[in-house]
């Protein structure tokens, strides 16, 4: 006889981790680090035709204390990497980072000595969006892996999924 049994439809039980996940996957606030065409992209994913705001991610933040989701949309210059790099620091625990088409990924086609050969060589990334720029629609998958991926964390065991069903189960690329 559950707590269910005795106390009837006034009472719910569950795991702490589905409380406090169930509330950061509705309620991320992004910061866009747009560097280039692929932040134009990103301004239209969150306008009214695309509405990011649907998943509940569309409070944008612009200082990195104020915010738990990175999305790197663009080229990144070496000078420049070390700005991310702090901004990335700066943001509280937990946070999760998006690199936003194929600059941000892997250099994309700036293949040269200035350029960043992927966001992952400063900061550690969570989505890669592929695509040069990627649409909108790409850019929503994103935020819904995200989603999912907060789901399986654990929220006393901090890094760590909350269990073993789903191990293995994110695949990082939208
Ligand atoms: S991936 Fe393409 S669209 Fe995006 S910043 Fe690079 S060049 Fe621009």
């Amino acid at each position: 006889m559950g707590l269910e049994t005795t106390f009837g439809d006034s009472i719910l039980t569950t795991k702490i981790s589905e409380v406090v996940n169930w509330a950061r996957k509705y309620a991320l606030y992004p910061m866009p680090f747009g560097t280039a065409c692929c932040a134009i992209e990103y301004m239209a994913s969150m306008a009214s035709h695309y509405d990011t705001s649907r998943f509940g991610a569309e409070i944008v933040r612009f200082s990195p204390r104020q915010a738990d989701l990175l999305i790197v949309a663009g080229t990144v210059s070496h000078k420049l990497a070390p700005i991310l790099k702090t901004i990335y620091d700066q943001m509280l625990e937990p946070k999760w980072v998006i690199a936003m088409g194929a600059c941000a990924s892997s250099g994309g086609f700036y293949d040269n000595y200035a350029t960043v050969q992927g966001i992952d060589s400063i900061i550690p990334v969570d989505v890669y969006i592929p695509g040069c720029p990627p649409r909108p629609e790409a850019f929503i998958g994103a935020v819904i892996k995200i989603m999912q991926k907060i789901e399986t964390e654990s929220v006393l065991r901090f890094g760590e999924e909350d269990n073993d069903e789903n191990a293995g189960e994110s695949d990082n690329k939208a």
